[in-house]
């Protein structure tokens, strides 16, 4: 098994993460199909404990409905004053289909209403990271191939830049004083959790075709 073909079927409906793939893959001469290519595939209920739990189901369900080996992607962002809090709830933190925005402000708002009282100016909230798990399912020998990357930031309460998606305006990197969404794609892919987890899958990869 293994990203063999010319198109790489990725699970997922975040138009974000398919940029990303797009991105990345490109580099691979791979193009990416998503979900978006297969409407009729019915939407996985991510209800796992853990990012491998629910990038296993999504590729495992994807793949033997498709026959076709699939790649899936769980991440989300793990807040340290909030206890990894939103975790796997990070695209419905504030609700079923709720938009970015909803999302980041119910994150200011919980951080906020912690550090309430505690006499700081300084805009960086928490210490946290972002992590992604990847699985990649092959139906025709039920065996998954996976990696997990992830990447420490801090939460800052000033949003800043218009790339990425999701939480990336409020995910500060001390390194290069920018968020996350002030980088450009190629940037984030080299120090994101989703770059460094396909980076772990590609040598995996060529490792079992060695
Ligand atoms: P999933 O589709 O269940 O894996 O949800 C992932 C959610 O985690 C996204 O909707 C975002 O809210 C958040 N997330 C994951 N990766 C990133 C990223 O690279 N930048 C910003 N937010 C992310």
């Amino acid at each position: 098994m293994g990203l063999d073909g010319n198109v790489i079927i990725v699970a997922t409906r975040n138009q974000g993460k398919v940029r990303e793939f797009a991105h990345a893959l490109g580099f691979l001469n791979k193009s990416v199909k998503s979900m978006y290519d297969f409407p009729d595939v019915p939407e996985v209920i991510e209800d796992g404990e853990t990012f491998a739990d629910n990038a296993r189901k999504k590729a495992k369900e994807v793949g033997d409905r498709l026959g076709q080996p699939v790649l899936a992607d769980d991440s989300g962002l793990c807040v340290d004053q909030l206890d990894g809090e939103p975790g796997v709830y990070s695209a419905r933190y504030a609700g079923e289909a709720a938009s970015d925005e909803a999302n980041n402000e119910k994150l200011l708002k919980a951080l906020e209403r912690i550090q309430q009282g505690e006499d700081t100016d300084q805009p960086l909230l928490s210490t946290a990271r972002f992590v992604c798990h990847l699985a990649l399912y092959d139906p025709a020998t039920d065996q998954f191939i996976e990696a997990e990357g992830s990447v420490d930031g801090w939460i800052t309460a000033e949003r800043a830049g218009s790339g990425g998606f999701g939480y990336d305006p409020l995910f500060y990197l001390p390194e290069y004083e920018k968020t996350m969404a002030e980088l450009s794609i190629a940037e984030k892919q080299a120090i994101s959790h989703r770059g460094a987890a396909l980076r772990q899958l590609a040598e995996k990869l060529e490792q079992r075709s060695r």
